[in-house]
């Protein structure tokens, strides 16, 4: 209604090189933003041009996890992102003073949106990875129709209450016509410490077992094809740490058996 037409949205042109992951959860506190963070770096110490953005409005964590302490400028009309890890970041916490709760509606969340996508300059990305609120919200639907092609990448633990809501989060694919790429189960055991110094293996399923499985099922039924089960992160102290540091655990460590899996992960996106 008079106003500047919207620019385009490079990840949707026809042609579009960048695989683009909407990373998607049941209910939060799973490790949607950590998975997030060590995927990108991951993928980005591999060589890779990797972005993130992080519309989580309620968690917006991913500057602090990935060590983003920049703040985003402007260059003629265009937002500078800054990067951290060899990761380019763009967030909503970018963008309010302090740590003011995000009330804005859904009709603003899609505008900012449509912005870090659009007016953010994200150079020539191999892989942008979304981090999504927990559920099934606005800015799910936001995505879906700013970027089709958007594949969803569901993370839940093994618990069942979190595979249920897990599941509903990624059958919203059946509406928005998205593929999934695959589902992430995280903390899925501790590897026994003292096991592990006398050189056994025994895993404590902490939040019980195959709720990753169970959530690629159902949605696999949901879809009529097999969505598979991408991997199993263990729990590890230093996965907390690396978030809380800035140095994602992927990268500090890759011989970590998290790291691995993650490592594995980001090699099958
Ligand atoms: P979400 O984005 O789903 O809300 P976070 O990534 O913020 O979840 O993770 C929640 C908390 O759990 C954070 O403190 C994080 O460091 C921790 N965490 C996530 N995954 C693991 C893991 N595999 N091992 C240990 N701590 C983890």
């Amino acid at each position: 209604r008079g106003g500047v037409p919207a620019k385009e949205i490079p990840f949707s042109r026809p042609g579009s090189m960048t695989r683009v992951y909407a990373v998607a959860s049941g209910k939060g506190g799973v490790g949607k933003s950590s998975v997030t963070v060590n995927l990108a770096a991951a993928m980005a110490a591999d060589g890779l041009n990797v972005g993130v953005l992080d519309a989580d409005i309620y968690g917006h964590s991913i500057p602090r996890m990935l060590g983003a302490n920049g703040r985003p400028t402007q260059v003629q009309n265009m937002i500078m992102p800054p990067s951290a890890n060899g990761v380019k970041v763009i967030s909503i916490g970018m963008f309010v003073e302090g740590n003011t709760p995000v009330v804005w509606r859904g009709p603003m969340l899609h505008r900012a949106l449509q912005q870090f996508l659009a007016d953010v300059f994200w150079g020539d990305l191999d892989v942008l990875l979304m981090d999504l609120p927990p559920g099934t919200g606005d800015i799910a639907i936001s995505i879906a129709q700013l970027v089709p092609t958007a594949e969803i990448l569901v993370v839940t633990t093994p618990q069942q209450a979190a595979a249920e809501v897990a599941e509903r989060a990624g059958s919203i694919a059946t509406q928005t016509h998205q593929q999934i790429a695959g589902v992430v189960e995280n903390m899925s055991y501790l590897p026994c410490p003292h096991c592990t110094a006398e050189g056994k293996e025994h895993r404590l399923e902490i939040f019980g077992s195959g709720g990753g499985r169970r959530v690629a099922e159902g949605l696999g039924r949901l879809l009529g094809h097999d969505i598979p089960v991408l991997g199993e992160i263990p729990l590890d102290p230093r996965l907390r740490e690396g978030g809380d540091e800035g140095k994602p655990l992927a990268v500090a460590d890759p011989e970590a058996p998290a790291s691995q899996v993650l490592r594995s992960i980001a090699t099958r996106l």
